[in-house]
C-alpha cells in the first residue's frame, strides 16, 4: 500500500510536470490506471487513494474486479482487443472502449448497450506505426469508420487511441503521437467534435502529453513490473 501510494504520487507529479513543460492546461491529462493482471487488492488500494479510472484488457478477469470495487464506482475502460463474442459483457460492464477498430464490433456494442446506462464512450484505435501485426485501423480508414460509428445512438464517439511500438527515442515517440493528434485535428476540421486522445503508457507518457494526450494509460509505473 505504501509503495502504491508513492508510485501514484510520482506518476501524478510527472503528469503535472509534463503539463507545465508542454504548456498543457493543469489537470487536462487524465490518469487511467491499467490494472490488467493485477490483484484486486492492489486495484482497490488505488481506488482508495483516489484513482477513478481503471483499464482492463480481458473481460473475464475484469468482471471479478468490477464486482469487488463496486463500492467505489470507478469508471472502467476496456482497452484490449475485443472479440465479437465478448461485446455484450463489455457493453454491460464498462463505461469506455478504447479499442474499436472495426464496424462490426461497434454495431454489436451499440446493440448490447443497456438502455438504463448512458451511451458507451468509444475511441477508435489507430495503427500509427503501420505495423501490420498490431491492432488498430489504418490511418487512411479512420474517417470512414468514424462516419459509420457516429450515427450509432448508444455509442458516444469521443476520439482516437494508439499504442505505438515501444521505443526509447523521445523524438520518435512524439512523431507517432503527433500522427494521431493531426489525424484528430483533421477530423475535427471536417465537423467531428472529438475531445479525447488516448495515448501514452509508462514508457512514453511524457511524449504523449507533449502531443496532446487527454488520457494516458499507465500500468507498470503504478503497479510495478507485470509478471504475466
Ligand atoms: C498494458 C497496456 C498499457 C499499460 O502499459 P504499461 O507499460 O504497463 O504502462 C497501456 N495500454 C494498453 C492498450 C495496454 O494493453
Amino acid at each position: 500500500m505504501k509503495k502504491l501510494r508513492e508510485r501514484l504520487q510520482q506518476v501524478r507529479l510527472e503528469i503535472e510536470e509534463a503539463e507545465r513543460e508542454f504548456g498543457r492546461e493543469p489537470g487536462s491529462v487524465k490518469l487511467l490506471a491499467v490494472s490488467k493482471t493485477r490483484a484486486a487488492g492492489d486495484v482497490l488500494a488505488l481506488a482508495q487513494l483516489g484513482v477513478s479510472d481503471f483499464g482492463e484488457n480481458y473481460v473475464q478477469e475484469a468482471r471479478a474486479k468490477i464486482g469487488q470495487l463496486s463500492g467505489h464506482s470507478p469508471t472502467w475502460h476496456f482497452i484490449g482487443p475485443i472479440q465479437s463474442n465478448k461485446t455484450r459483457q463489455v457493453a454491460e460492464h464498462f463505461g469506455w472502449v478504447h479499442s474499436v477498430d472495426r464496424i462490426k464490433v461497434a454495431q454489436r456494442l451499440n446493440a448490447a448497450r443497456p438502455a438504463h446506462l448512458p451511451p458507451l464512450n468509444i475511441c477508435i484505435q489507430v495503427n500509427v506505426d503501420a505495423e501490420s501485426t498490431k491492432s488498430g485501423i489504418d490511418p487512411d480508414e479512420v474517417e470512414q469508420l468514424a462516419g459509420q460509428v457516429l450515427p450509432l445512438s448508444r455509442l458516444n464517439l469521443r476520439g482516437l487511441m494508439a499504442l505505438p511500438a515501444p521505443t526509447e527515442d523521445f523524438a520518435a515517440q512524439r512523431r507517432a503521437f503527433m500522427k494521431l493528434r493531426r489525424l484528430q485535428e483533421r477530423l475535427n476540421e471536417t465537423g467531428y467534435r472529438f475531445d479525447t486522445l488516448s495515448m501514452g503508457t509508462t514508457n512514453d507518457m511524457r511524449a504523449a502529453i507533449a502531443e496532446g494526450a487527454t488520457i494516458i494509460r499507465i500500468g507498470t509505473a503504478l503497479f510495478g513490473p507485470r509478471t504475466r
